[in-house]
């Protein structure tokens, strides 16, 4: 199933399932990274994939990256 994704059903997503906000108008596929907003008021990008399939849905300082091992 390949379901497409829109700049505003991302800012949906984002809205619910986290305490980010979506701050990039646009969206070109999985591979762009998108820029957002942490609660925190620190700016990251991320790609949609991660941060919906990974859960990685705030900054590196309030979730920092696990480490690979
Ligand atoms: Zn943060």
């Amino acid at each position: 199933m390949n379901k497409r994704w829109t700049i505003s059903k991302i800012n949906d997503f984002v809205e619910k399932n986290s305490d980010s906000k979506l701050l990039s108008t646009e969206y070109h596929g999985f591979s762009q990274k998108l820029l957002f907003q942490c609660a925190c008021g620190s700016q990251f990008e991320k790609t949609f994939t991660k941060f919906k399939n990974n859960h990685q849905r705030k900054c590196e300082v309030c979730q920092p990256p696990k480490a690979s091992r």
